[in-house]
């Protein structure tokens, strides 16, 4: 059993660190918001009084925050987690944040003799209330190690992609693909309308064909063919389009920042902040299709 400071008790961090509390850790938590903190010990786990108080008697930290800008406030600093965390504690941030951040809190970390992984996570909600998330691992092969155990009473697939701040890399190209297949599934479905063919028809031969796609056949965004896909739920999220905005934005710096040339990737950010800005970021990112058929 282990000693762990799990900080960011929210949607995802909430049901992740129950899950650390059921593997047998003792897993002190902190957040701004009370209910998240009363969830936590509803689940067993220890309030902490605050950051420093919990990192410092931590063997593992594990933050679960909104963007970059938490995230290195909360490790930099004096006062930051990695200048009060215990001698030898194993850091671990599965928030999805850009590389240049990742990779800068990870040096810091360095510098104090401290291992770091960045392990951002795919599965959502119920993967991460399942125990089944996807895990994207950026850091040293001896980090990876460490905190595989931990990984996995949090999710089902670990994988390590490298060096510090790739887990951040995979996470952003994979959802780059993920927006875009999305978009040209949406599109497809609506030409589909206008030419007379319907969805169900448009589905059963593309699912077996060179159109296939995840997008299509786990998350199609029309009622009907995929009976589990947010559209047969009136578009409740689900994955929010302010995420896939979130993330689409993230690979956007990434590709300015490396000179990669990203003309989709570019498109699907700019289409996704049009769809959230009419009211819709808190709606399921495959409602996108609504938007592009002007419904
Ligand atoms: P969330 O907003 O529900 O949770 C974030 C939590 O961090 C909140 O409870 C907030 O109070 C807390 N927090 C913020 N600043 C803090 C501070 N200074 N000190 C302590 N706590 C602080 O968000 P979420 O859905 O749990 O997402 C967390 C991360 O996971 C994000 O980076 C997101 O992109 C990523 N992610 C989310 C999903 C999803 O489906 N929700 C899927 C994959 C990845």
């Amino acid at each position: 059993m282990s000693t762990i400071a799990f900080i960011g008790l929210g949607n995802m961090g909430g049901p992740m660190a129950a899950n650390l509390i059921k593997a047998g850790h003792r897993v002190i938590g902190t957040d701004l918001a009370e209910a998240a903190l009363a969830r936590h010990e509803a689940a067993g786990g220890v309030r902490g009084a605050s950051i420093a108080a919990a990192v410092s008697e931590a063997d593992v930290v594990v933050t679960m925050l909104p963007s970059g800008r938490e995230v290195m406030a909360l490790y930099g600093g004096d006062a930051g987690i990695i200048a009060k965390a215990k001698a030898g504690a194993l850091l671990i941030d599965s928030s999805t944040i850009d590389v240049d951040t990742a990779r800068a809190v990870a040096k810091l970390a360095a510098a104090r003799g401290l291992a770091m992984l960045d392990g951002p996570v795919s599965g959502g909600v119920g993967g991460a209330s399942a125990g089944t998330l996807t895990f994207m691992c950026g850091g040293e092969d001896a980090t990876f190690e460490r905190a595989r155990p931990y990984l996995e009473a949090m999710g089902k697939t670990i994988v390590h992609a490298g060096g510090p701040g790739n887990g951040q890399a995979a996470k952003i190209c994979n959802n780059m693909i993920l927006g875009i297949t999305m978009i040209a599934t949406s599109e497809a479905f609506v030409l589909a309308e206008k030419l007379g063919l319907e969805a169900q028809k448009l589905f059963d031969i593309a699912s077996k064909s060179s159109g296939q796609s995840w997008s299509l056949t786990t998350y199609c965004p029309v009622p009907g063919p995929v009976p589990t896909s947010p559209a047969n739920r009136d578009y409740q999220a689900g994955f929010t389009a302010a995420m896939m905005l979130k993330d689409l934005k993230l690979a956007q710096a990434a590709a300015s920042s490396a000179g990669a040339v990203t003309p989709l990737g570019a498109e699907a950010a700019a289409l996704y902040g049009l769809y959230a800005a009419q009211g819709e970021a808190g709606t399921d990112f495959s409602g996108i299709v609504n938007f592009l058929r002007g419904t």
